[in-house]
């Protein structure tokens, strides 16, 4: 542990990029008292030499302090890589453990907060019932510094037929659909995870009506609805229906960008997926090397890419996860999704928004992603300009 991670430090004379601001803010000092933010000064002003006695400093000259991130879409239990899809069947106890390294990867990597959006179901020898692993990670993580604080979705809900049998809560009729949402939220979900991509991909898995009926079921619990999106007929279904986020949102047209902003549906960016699974057409021997694989990621790629600058030009809400474990990325890959955002055509104040405020927004969480005086001390220290250049997310040098 280092001397950041104290109850009382004062790291003094940082850079700071927050998310709110095109450029830095230089001369940072920021005191962190009993583990709360105690107060942040600029251009080279300090607490008074009463306040910070006895009190450990840091020298941030160099470094420029970013609130604790938040990963919106990720999926702790699994491991991701070239075999994704594979491994989201390994036993419940192995992806336990995978969790726990996440865990740990995620709060190195200078990650927070994490809306966990979709595990299987298990046996849960903690409270004794059968329930999604995602909310037992969410309990043992409690209170643990090195641990990020969790909002889980529970486990996945679905139209039948639309994904891996005995993986998701598989609804027959729209009509079940309703107590599906209730059930996720008997067992203790924080908000509800329903899957858009229907069995037929040219069309919804459910009405918008129907899928109204669920958002107000889950609104009235006080939780709130993220949907799973790929393909254009969901994601309108989803608009229309005033869902609280579409994730991945692969597929976006000019109306259904302009009915999201309308009904405030935030749209949940994935986009290194993208760059990672460019990445295996030369790391590995399967499905994405050669020129027929390669083609149709480039397609899919320049979908994404479409969709994405439609949302941004239109003013949507954006914020951004890995979807570590759901796609291929790892789970300490964040900062990696901020340079996607960029490439992507997002102004880098937005890009880091989008994995701190935004995030903690979403999560109805208001401090999460954001330092604010009274608040909790997580940030980090990273070595570079965020703002000029994101890849700096990656160099973390300490955080807390
Ligand atoms: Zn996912």
């Amino acid at each position: 542990m280092s001397r950041l991670n104290g109850e009382r430090v004062l790291v003094r004379d940082a850079a700071l990029a927050d998310g709110r601001s095109s450029r830095l803010t230089l001369g940072v000092s920021l005191l962190v008292e009993n583990g709360l933010v105690a107060g942040l000064w600029t251009d080279g002003d300090e607490p008074a030499a009463a306040q910070v006695r006895d009190v450990p400093v840091i020298d941030g000259s160099g470094a420029t302090i970013v609130p604790g991130m938040v990963d919106s879409h990720a999926h702790l239990a699994f491991p991701g890589g070239g075999r994704w899809v594979e491994r989201v069947l390994d036993p419940p106890e192995e992806l336990v453990q995978v969790a726990e390294e996440n865990g740990e990867l995620l709060v190195r990597a200078g990650v927070r907060w994490a809306r966990d959006v979709g595990a299987p179901r298990w046996h849960d020898p903690d409270v004794g019932a059968d329930r999604a692993l995602n909310l037992t990670l969410r309990d043992r993580w409690q209170g643990r510094a090195d641990r990020p604080y969790l909002r889980a979705a529970g486990t996945w809900i679905s139209r039948k037929g639309s994904m891996l049998p005995g993986l998701m809560i598989e609804v027959e009729h729209a009509a079940d659909l309703v107590t599906a949402v209730n059930q996720q939220l008997d067992e203790g979900a924080d908000l509800v995870k329903i899957y858009l991509d229907g069995p037929d991909p040219a069309a919804a898995p459910f009405s918008a009506a129907e899928l109204r009926a669920a958002v107000e079921a889950a609104h009235e619990r006080g939780a709130k609805v993220a949907a799973h999106g790929t393909l254009l007929a969901g994601n309108r279904v989803g608009a229309e229906a005033g869902i609280d986020s579409l994730e991945h949102g692969n597929e976006l047209d000019l109306d259904t960008v302009r009915v999201m902003k309308r009904n405030g549906v935030t749209l949940v960016a994935t986009m290194a997926v993208w760059k990672s699974r460019a990445g295996f057409a030369g790391t590995t021997r399967g499905d994405f090397s050669g020129p027929a694989a390669e083609k149709r990621e480039a397609a899919l790629r320049e979908t994404v890419g479409a969709s994405f600058r439609l949302a941004y030009a239109e003013g949507v809400t954006i914020a951004a996860g890995t979807d570590s474990g759901g796609g291929s990325p790892r789970a300490n890959h964040l900062a990696w999704e901020v340079e996607a955002l960029v490439e992507g055509g997002m102004r880098a104040e937005d890009a880091l928004a989008a994995v701190t405020w935004r995030g903690g927004d979403l999560m109805g969480v208001p401090e999460a992603g954001r330092l604010v005086a009274g608040g909790p001390a997580h940030f980090s220290l990273v070595h570079g300009d965020p703002l000029s250049d994101p890849a700096s997310l990656w160099r973390v040098w300490l955080t807390r």
